[in-house]
């Protein structure tokens, strides 16, 4: 696959500055992506990005300047776990964390809901992936009325504030949404309803939170419109295809990344001439 044509796929999923996020003109099958990539040619070009994609945070990490986050959000069975497998597994573990976001703890509710997730930020040379995240603080605590409306209005501004703060102090921030459709979410929790190899992920709260599927989708529409910033770009993913969704994100990471052009530290304060000492 040649870049232009990765770039002129990636356009098609990233939020534009301004723009009024409609989920139901978007399309979860991507249809219009298949112009750019098909299955058969998927593996490879998936491989060929996780191996640039490891190299570029090994880089990262020695450098110890950039701080990258990832945050992932969707609905129940759209394939954040996976993505976490198929793109970010192959990076160094000892760069990486994955951190996922559950309903709170008492502690956790004690503090204003940025806390827990202010306390994950990547470090110098970090490399953070987000599986859910502060933006459920305008979702699930939306459409379960957890907290009242005037209380989660006034979050978007707050999350946009938090993330150019986190920009200023050179984080790289990258939000990620999969888009499954409706049809698409009932064949997979199917899939682990009756699966044993999959049961182990099924919970019934999944089909209680599907009843909710409409006010689920004014809600992730409303946050990717009001939290679209500059400095933290959404990228709606569409994720019926599982090859084309792990394609596009270690895509957007890799582009992204590449801007940052990372540099591998010089051997400063180091005489690159001296001899290794012999001990036998
Ligand atoms: P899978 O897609 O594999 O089921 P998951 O991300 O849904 O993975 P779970 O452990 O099943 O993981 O669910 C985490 C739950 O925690 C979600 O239902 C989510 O809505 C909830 N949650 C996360 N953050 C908050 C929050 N701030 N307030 C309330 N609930 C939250
Ligand atoms: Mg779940």
């Amino acid at each position: 696959m040649s870049m232009k044509k990765l770039d002129d796929l990636l356009a098609l999923v990233r939020v534009r500055a301004g723009q009024r996020v409609a989920l139901r003109q978007r399309d979860p099958d991507g249809e219009a992506c298949l112009k750019y990539i098909d299955k058969d040619a998927a593996p490879q070009a998936l491989g060929l990005l996780c191996r640039k994609l490891a190299k570029l945070q090994e880089i990262i990490y020695a450098e110890h300047k950039h701080k990258i986050l990832i945050v992932l959000q969707a609905m129940d069975t759209a394939g954040k776990d996976s993505v976490i497998r198929h793109v970010f597994g192959s990076l160094n573990p000892l760069g990486v964390r994955a951190i996922n976001f559950r309903a709170p703890t008492l502690t956790e509710l004690d503090h204003d809901y940025l806390w827990r997730v202010h306390a994950q930020a990547p470090g110098k040379g970090e490399f953070v992936v987000f599986n859910r995240s502060h933006y459920e603080d305008v979702l699930v605590v939306r459409v379960r009325e957890y907290v009242t409306p005037q209380i989660w209005k006034r979050r978007y501004e707050q999350i946009n504030d938090f993330e150019r703060m986190l920009c200023a102090e050179g984080t790289t921030i990258l939000k990620f949404f999969l888009q499954i459709s409706a049809s698409e979410q009932k064949k997979r929790l199917e899939e682990r309803r009756d699966n044993p190899r999959k049961q182990w992920k099924f919970r019934h709260e999944d089909i209680e939170e599907r009843k909710f599927w409409l006010q689920y989708q004014t809600a992730y529409a409303a946050a990717l419109t009001k939290t679209n910033t500059v400095w933290s770009p959404w990228h709606i993913v569409p994720a019926n295809r599982k090859w084309l969704r792990d394609l596009i994100v270690a895509g957007s990471v890799v582009r992204a990344l590449e801007n940052l052009r990372p540099r591998l530290p010089a051997a400063s304060g180091m005489d690159t001439e001296v001899e290794i000492p012999a001990v036998d």
